[in-house]
């Protein structure tokens, strides 16, 4: 072929390609590519543009049913989200919010549009009581972050006006090879519940109020006829009496246990502080359990240090001892022996009560100091007990600024350390 013919063919065969090229540049590779009935040189071009074109319309094919397959798993993951009745909202490992559900977006009064990529801590504010504003070091989802463990707690939120309200809050780091690469805060508006709370515990302080008072005159008149100055009662009647006399009195534990707990929860625990002795107040205790030391045959041993006078109201000091003294005696052997400790470092005195009981268990350890919490070992040993007594001298130990802990081994016995500040005032 001559070469100008030749060039007028090339050109001719080779624009047979130009609308599949067309087409493709916009991303379309829908024309199919015919292969010329001629078999020449050009043959191979058109084999070629074809493989090409089809290689491309199965890559086009399978990122199609990918895209499908993530939007459709991103539609679920959104619909479960929104499923959850709890507020939800994920954070990266900044605390920038990823993901917030529906339920957190009625509960907040925020559209996620409005805060996505935001820092939580500037979108939500969150208080310990109704008024104080938790800093960001100290926030929940910070703790989650910082130490990689969940938190859990009830706190205040403030919505986007403004108003705060109660939340029971979980925040969940998730790990990646053990670093926190973000966090996942589930919350519930807890309104109800306190309210609840608070009718149950006004509820249970006004029955135990009305109960005190018969039983404290029950007592008053058990006691006169236990007395018995002209032998009226024979000796099966006073046994009798007496018997009633310890019910009496335990309910009257039971009803005060009850009340201090209300009052507790209500944070209304009457207090009225004087400077007191620590060692004369412990001597006074002692003197309260001396019937159940005796009875058990108790060895005592009272090491005291010269202590300040502590400004602290002394009916709670007293009732957190006597508590205390009363478990290392109710848990203690027969013959068992009781060591009272007081130390002074200047900045606190420590308080320890040390028995060779029945110990606690491993398992019971972590849940001691929970309302109405008993060891199986505990109530074996003496089945009356109400398991709120360390519940109420944890939240007065705390209230004065000072901490409380255990060390125990079961069959070996415990010992309860307690202190108190002494270089800045108890508060009120
Ligand atoms: P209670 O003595 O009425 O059961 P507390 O609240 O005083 O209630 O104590 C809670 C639980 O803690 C007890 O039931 C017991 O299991 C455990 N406990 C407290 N003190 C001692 C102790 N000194 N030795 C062994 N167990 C103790």
């Amino acid at each position: 072929m001559e070469d100008k013919n030749y060039k007028e063919y090339a050109k001719k065969i080779l624009s047979q390609l130009t609308p599949i090229f067309a087409k493709a540049s916009v991303g379309d590779f829908s024309q199919d590519v015919e292969i010329p009935d001629q078999d020449d040189e050009f043959t191979q071009v058109f084999v070629g543009v074809q493989i090409m074109v089809e290689v491309i319309r199965e890559k086009i094919a399978e990122q199609t049913s990918l895209n499908e397959a993530l939007l459709k798993s991103l539609e679920e993951k959104d619909a479960l989200l929104d499923s959850v009745g709890d507020g939800l909202i994920a954070t990266d490992e900044k605390g920038r919010i990823v993901v917030m559900n529906k339920a957190a977006e009625q509960i907040l009064g925020w559209t996620l549009d409005e805060i996505l990529g935001k820092f939580l801590a500037e979108i939500v504010s969150i208080f310990d009581g109704q008024d104080s504003n938790k800093s960001l070091s100290n926030r929940p989802i910070t703790e989650a972050l910082v130490s990689g463990k969940k938190v859990v707690g009830d706190f205040f939120y403030a919505r986007k006006n403004q108003t705060k309200f109660p939340v029971g809050l979980t925040v969940t780091p998730y790990l990646l090879e053990g670093k926190s690469i973000g966090a996942i805060e589930v919350f519930r508006d807890i309104t109800f519940q306190k309210e609840v709370d608070k009718m149950k515990s006004g509820f249970l302080s006004l029955a135990a109020h009305e109960l005190r008072t018969p039983l404290g005159l029950i007592r008053w008149h058990l006691e006169l006829l236990l007395q018995d100055p002209h032998n009226f009662f024979s000796k099966e009647v006073r046994e009798e009496l007496r018997k009633v006399y310890g019910d009496n009195l335990r309910m009257l534990t039971l009803v005060n246990d009850l009340l201090n707990v209300s009052r507790i929860d209500e944070g209304k625990v009457p207090n009225t502080p004087k400077l007191i002795d620590i060692n004369q107040e412990i001597k006074m205790a002692l003197k309260e359990v001396s019937d159940l030391v005796n009875k058990k045959l108790i060895k005592v041993n009272f090491q005291t240090q010269d202590l300040p006078p502590i400004l602290i109201d002394p009916k709670r000091f007293k009732e957190v001892i006597v508590n205390l003294l009363a478990n290392a005696i109710k848990y203690n052997q027969v013959n068992g022996q009781l060591d009272i400790n007081t130390k002074n470092d200047n900045l606190e005195i420590e308080i320890s009560i040390k028995d060779s009981g029945i110990g606690i268990p491993d398992n019971a350890k972590a849940q001691i100091f929970n309302k109405f919490f008993r060891a199986d070992n505990a109530s074996l040993s003496d089945s009356e007990g109400t398991g709120l007594g360390l519940f109420v001298v944890k939240s007065y130990v705390e209230s004065w600024g000072g901490k409380i802990w255990f060390e125990s081994q079961q069959y070996q016995g415990s010992t309860f350390h307690f202190t108190l500040p002494i270089a800045k005032k108890i508060p009120a």
